[in-house]
């Protein structure tokens, strides 16, 4: 089959990828020059620790195939580097102790673990924390220079061409025009917008049930010895599912309402690019219209509790950013696959889990579709 994707973000590039391996010709429009959205804004996670019990086994199926493409496609980047969430109240201690003793914490590689043991994996945590819950299962890559990485795997195919600033404008039948003018035919035609949810999108599938949410981040200077694995404070808690409970509502029910991190919807998450700076955020903004700058306050926020973590302080701050996501409202949806016509399929929302699970949704789609 020949296959015209729309979109060069992870989704689209993950989609692209399933169908080269399952013998399809593919090419890819994405609009930019390079991709913009999301997924070169992210952190890189792959982010198994928190994903509620019904994600779990697509986050560690994802998780695997990022492990294979890594071996496949050095450009990527990918590290099993785990993470460790540090708690520092006794609230937070509870939810992580919880989260210890779960039925499927095996399966997400949980482990608590005191100071000591803390500082022995990762020693460059030199700060205060009460304790640390290490995931071995989470994982990064380098997003920004993964997409063209496995544009070029791709490639070396001979059944894939990539057309960068490239807008697709219409699809007619089995057709699809872009800006240039060009048509490209098609068997299927796979959208993967990401947060554009208007233009095109809205014209082929009206209003989906999704939404945009916006985050702001900051990137360090190389620090100058290894982070080993990822971190995150226990505000993180709150925003991953995996980790719901009793404890969790005592922890919410805590959180001061005057607290930046309330105010902003903060969680503390850091981890180490392969250049050495720090990528750090974020924060949650759920209201359009967004602030189309970036605010100070979440990033004093930040530095103070990286700082404390850390115990030293951190490298200079060179480079600070927004990005939106688009994350399905449907609590049962990991994704929303929405049907334009036969052969035309808009696929987004992954929320903030879409780098870990673009490859897994990849081969999802493509099963679905029997390609
Ligand atoms: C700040 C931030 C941090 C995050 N951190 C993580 C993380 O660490 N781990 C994780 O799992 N997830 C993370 N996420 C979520 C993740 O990045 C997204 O879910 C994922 O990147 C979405 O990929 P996408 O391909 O759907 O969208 P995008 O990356 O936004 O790509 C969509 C692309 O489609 C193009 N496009 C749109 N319309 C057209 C058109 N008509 N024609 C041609 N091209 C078009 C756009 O230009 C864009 O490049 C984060 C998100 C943000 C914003």
């Amino acid at each position: 089959m020949r296959l015209v994707i729309i979109g060069g973000g992870i989704l689209g590039t993950a989609h692209a990828l399933a169908a080269i391996e399952r013998g399809h010709e593919v090419v890819q429009l994405e609009r930019e020059v390079e991709a913009r959205g999301a997924t070169v804004r992210n952190f890189g996670l792959v982010w198994v620790s928190g994903r509620s019990a019904s994600e779990l086994a697509i986050s560690l199926r994802s998780r695997q195939l990022w492990e294979e493409i890594g071996g496949r496609v050095a450009g990527v980047g990918f590290r099993p580097a785990g993470s460790i969430t540090l708690v520092r109240t006794e609230a937070e201690l509870a939810v992580a102790e919880a989260a210890a003793a779960g039925s499927r914490a095996a399966e997400r590689g949980f482990e608590l673990l005191d100071p000591d043991h803390v500082r022995a994996l990762n020693p460059a945590l030199r700060g205060k924390f009460l304790a640390g819950l290490h995931c071995s299962t989470d994982a990064a890559v380098e997003s920004r220079q993964a997409m063209p990485a496995l544009r070029g795997h791709m490639q070396a195919s001979g059944r894939y061409g990539f057309h960068a600033g490239t807008e697709a404008r219409a699809i007619i039948g089995n057709t699809v025009i872009d800006d240039h003018g060009r048509r490209h035919e098609a068997d299927l035609v796979l959208v993967c917008p990401g947060a554009a949810h208007s233009g095109l999108t809205r014209e082929l599938v009206g209003d989906i049930p999704v939404r945009r949410v916006r985050l702001q981040m900051m990137q360090t200077a190389p620090l100058d010895e290894p982070l080993t694995t990822a971190i995150a404070d226990g505000d993180s808690f709150r925003y991953y599912p995996g980790f719901a409970g009793p404890e969790l509502d005592t922890l919410n029910a805590e959180q001061s309402q005057a607290f930046t991190a309330a105010q902003h919807r903060m969680q503390l998450l850091c981890v180490q690019r392969l250049h050495g700076g720090l990528t750090i955020g974020d924060t949650h903004e759920y209201d359009e219209p967004f602030a189309f700058d970036v605010d100070e306050a979440p990033y004093e926020h930040l530095t103070a509790v990286a700082e404390e973590l850390l115990g030293r302080r951190l490298p200079q701050i060179v480079r600070r950013w927004a990005g939106v996501y688009s994350q399905s409202v449907d609590p049962d949806a990991i994704v929303t696959r929405a049907q334009a016509a036969d052969n035309v399929w808009v696929i987004t929302g992954p929320g903030g889990r879409g780098m870990t699970l673009g490859p897994a949704l990849g081969e999802e789609t493509a099963d679905l579709l029997n390609l």
